[in-house]
């Protein structure tokens, strides 16, 4: 018996969460009429995501199938899974986005797929989901399309005129990762095809001459997708494969996705899902390399085995490795240096930048930038306070390491 619509919304919602990059930061909204309240965001297939700005926006993200003809071991959508199967057509994912749209439970949606037939024929079906609800029902919402592997360039290019991000996954670091465990997906051809976006995304954001305007092209970029833990890569090896991919095809974002064991899966593959926190740290790391000048050999050099110390973030992981760095004059230092900092964020180092123009700091300035001076007080020197030998001091790390009751991510 043919399942109900609910019944597939219900299977091709929970098939999707395996997916981490739905994030919808680096856009704008594409109609204002859109920015009055949420309405309930309790309905099957509706996630949350938080743009860099803090806003948070709820998206439709479902599969239009689960039924694949790869059989990557880490997925539970692969062809060997027995997964309960269901699929979608274009019209009833067209149906559902501009009523939960129009109900005001979401503000886009994020469509991924298993492959059917072919990966052409898939993102065919996906490019037209998205081409009909731009230019058929003038949808003006959030749309992120997952690109098929191994689909058509002209395919993905399409794509970016109506999605306005578009993500390809990368899945695993290394390429002899993806050989062993998604041998039918070609890393050569993964990269090539965010090469093509990328090129692709630069030249339509460039103005012509008759236009002098922008045209619109995935305006939102492309993100990707790596599991940890799947396969023995450590973290050093995971963030020197991002480094690449952000420098090599200017992608927005890499997530990073603990691995969960799933039923009947390869016996290579681990029993056990990394702790939650291995995640967390590559985020912080991650961090650190996009926007506080660090690079990817120093947050690592640190750990034992090219793994992030879980119980430290990275920054301060790093700091107390490098004691004879502080502490750092928040009245006389450089912009690099202060981003160092434990404790200092971006808006933080901003504010400091910009009130030490007209005063000496002390402080009691730092504690109205938000900063939490019992995590800053080692690593500055300002009017009215000096750490002494505090930097220095045995039990330092001892003193920053979560507490037992602070241990659930662990
Ligand atoms: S191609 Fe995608 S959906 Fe299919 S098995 Fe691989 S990861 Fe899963």
């Amino acid at each position: 018996m043919k399942k109900s619509l609910k019944e597939r919304l219900a299977i091709l919602s929970d098939a999707a969460k395996y997916d981490a990059s739905c994030a919808s930061s680096g856009t704008t909204k594409r109609d204002s009429s859109a920015s009055g309240g949420l309405g309930s965001t309790e309905g099957s297939g509706i996630c949350h995501a938080y743009a860099p700005d803090g806003r948070c926006i709820s998206l439709l993200k479902i599969l239009l199938t689960n039924f694949c003809v790869y059989d990557c071991a880490y997925c539970i959508n692969r062809s060997s899974s027995n997964v309960e199967r269901a699929r979608f057509t274009p019209e009833e994912v067209i149906w559902l986005t501009l009523e939960f749209y129009r109900r005001n439970y979401i503000e886009g949606l994020f469509l991924s797929s298993g492959i059917i037939r072919s990966s052409d024929h898939t993102m065919e079906e996906m490019v037209r989901i998205a081409r009909e609800l731009r230019t058929i029902h003038n949808f003006r919402g959030y749309i992120h399309l997952k690109s098929i592997p191994e689909a058509s360039a002209h395919l993905i290019e399409e794509a970016g005129l109506y999605a306005d991000r578009l993500s390809i996954n990368i899945e695993l670091p290394t390429d002899a990762g993806i050989g062993q465990f998604a041998p039918e997906k070609r890393p050569d051809n993964i990269r090539r095809s965010m090469g093509n976006l990328r090129l692709k995304i630069e030249e339509m954001a460039e103005p012509t001459l008759q236009t002098k305007r922008r045209k619109k092209f995935a305006p939102a970029g492309q993100s990707t997708q790596m599991i940890v833990g799947a396969d023995g890569a450590n973290d050093a090896t995971i963030l020197g494969t991002s480094a690449r991919l952000y420098g090599s095809y200017g992608l927005k974002r890499v997530y990073y996705s603990a691995f969960s064991p799933i039923p009947d899966s390869s016996r290579n593959l681990p029993l056990i899902k990394p702790p939650l926190m291995r995640e967390h740290r590559l985020y912080q790391a991650d961090w650190l390399y996009r926007f506080y000048g660090f690079d990817i050999g120093e947050i690592t050099a640190g750990g034992v085995n090219g793994m992030l110390d879980l119980d430290l973030d990275p920054k301060l992981a790093w700091a107390l490795g490098h004691r004879d760095r502080f502490p750092v004059d928040i009245n006389r230092a450089d912009r690099e240096m202060l981003l160092r900092v434990p404790g200092f964020g971006t808006k933080t180092v901003k504010g400091i930048l910009s009130s030490r123009r007209f005063r000496r700091l002390r402080l009691d300035d730092l504690k109205r930038l938000g900063v939490s001076l019992k995590k800053v007080q080692p690593f500055v020197v300002c009017d009215g306070w000096t750490p002494h030998r505090l930097v220095d001091r045995s039990d330092l790390r001892a003193m920053f390491q979560p507490k037992p009751e602070q241990l659930s991510l662990l």
